[in-house]
């Protein structure tokens, strides 16, 4: 195994860390407070490759690989979670299910402004009553002539309001179940497509999640990915992918907790001594040190496997659960070493234990994860 990085690496690590550091941190407090869309950081973010970065350059891509991906999005997110998923909805589920499952004409008319961070994109699987079970899709398209006619609805949809493209899961076969749906392209705008009022969320705030609403929506045949009947499938496969964008989500989250917690509690003093010199202070950091090399090594291990072109559902699965875990743990012993002012948004470390929990949720639940790893267990030779 190799544990170096290469020059390039470091340098996309490097100005992903700058860029984050120096235009987004002033508007992090408040955009969570106001649970406001950044989107002037997304649109800048376009401009520097961030958005398509794995796409290849003659998609409108930066033509990277997923180790630079994840190297991005922990710098991305170390800052600001909220900006790590809407980057990661765009690379990961939107991006690349164009670049691998679009037609000619999806891949021009859409992956390419979608790739340079011209244009905003979605991925809506989930449904108030299809959730870690997405095979109960109840949203339909009808075939009628050249067009799909969409019914049905789509519930916590990150970009919801603020994309311009919806990669939308649907029943075109329900005799079929779930080989029986279908990935369709919609476009915002199109007549009866419509959303729901933003999510008032515990964390990742500044995100936009929302519903989505069909009624009679009409989408030109040509706007399906894949084939008919493959949509499952195509979610599946994108979520893959996904995974190993929230777990780097994740880390950033994580990490920010433990570099806060150095800081703190080298300047904190109680009973006379600075809490750095505690040792119960000291195993806190200790311990989320090893977690989050621990989470890395899971993370970019099915970074490799993807890059490698190899099987990484198992290695993706593995790296979403224990990153997603141990940002959760991190964020939270982040808190206890700041005791009160751990409590209180002007040392943002509550921020990173409500921005953290989500990580165990979307993507498919940590539950969700164990069954795909231990499924991979059972099956393997
Ligand atoms: C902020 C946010 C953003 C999101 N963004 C998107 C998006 O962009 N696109 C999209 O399509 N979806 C999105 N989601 C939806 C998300 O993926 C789902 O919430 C998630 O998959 C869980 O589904 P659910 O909420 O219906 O929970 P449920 O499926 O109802 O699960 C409830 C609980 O039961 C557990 N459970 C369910 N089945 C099993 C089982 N077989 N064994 C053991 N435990 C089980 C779950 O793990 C969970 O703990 C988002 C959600 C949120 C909150």
């Amino acid at each position: 195994m190799n544990f170096d990085f290469t020059e390039d690496h470091l340098m996309i690590r490097d100005s992903a860390r700058e860029f984050a550091q120096a235009e987004i941190t002033p508007s992090t407090i408040e955009r969570d407070i106001n649970a406001e869309f950044p989107a002037d950081i997304v649109k800048k973010l376009g401009e520097l490759g961030f958005m398509g970065m794995m796409v290849p350059p003659e998609y409108g891509g930066a033509g990277l690989d997923t180790i630079s991906y994840v190297l991005a999005l922990i710098e991305i997110s170390k800052v600001d979670a909220s900006v790590g998923v809407i980057m990661s909805v765009n690379n990961s589920l939107v991006c690349f299910g164009l670049e691998e499952y679009g037609s000619d004409y999806i891949k021009e008319k859409y992956l390419i402004p979608l790739a340079k961070g011209e244009k905003l994109g979605a991925f809506a699987l989930s449904e108030p009553e299809a959730g870690s079970d997405a095979t109960k899709q109840k949203t339909t398209a009808d075939k009628e002539g050249d067009y799909y006619i969409l019914n049905g609805m789509k519930n916590w949809i990150t970009n919801g309001t603020s994309a311009d493209y919806y990669l939308v899961m649907a029943t075109t076969d329900k005799s079929k179940g779930h080989h029986g749906i279908s990935t369709i392209l919609v476009e915002k705008g199109m007549e009866g497509f419509g959303h729901g009022k933003k999510e008032d969320k515990l964390g990742i705030r500044s995100s936009d999640t929302c519903s989505l609403t069909f009624q009679n929506c009409k989408v030109p045949v040509k706007n399906l990915l894949w084939e008919d009947g493959k949509g499952f499938n195509f979610a599946m496969n994108t979520l893959n992918g996904g995974r190993i964008g929230i777990a780097a989500q994740a880390i950033g989250i994580a990490e920010a907790s433990l570099k806060a917690s150095i800081k703190y509690s080298k300047e904190r003093k109680a009973f006379g001594n600075t809490i750095s010199n505690f040792q119960a202070i000291q195993f806190k950091l200790s311990d989320m040190a090893v977690k989050i090399d621990g989470a890395k090594m899971l993370t970019l291990k099915a970074a490799a496997l993807k890059d490698a072109g190899k099987k990484y559902y198992k290695e993706a699965a593995m790296a979403k659960l224990y990153s997603s875990k141990i940002a959760v743990e991190c964020a939270l012993d982040a808190i206890q070493i700041h005791g009160g002012y751990g409590y209180v948004r002007e040392y943002l470390v509550e921020r990173y234990l409500r921005d953290a929990k989500i990580t165990e949720i979307y993507e498919g639940t940590s539950e969700i994860q164990k069954m795909i790893i231990a499924r991979a267990l059972l099956d393997e030779k």
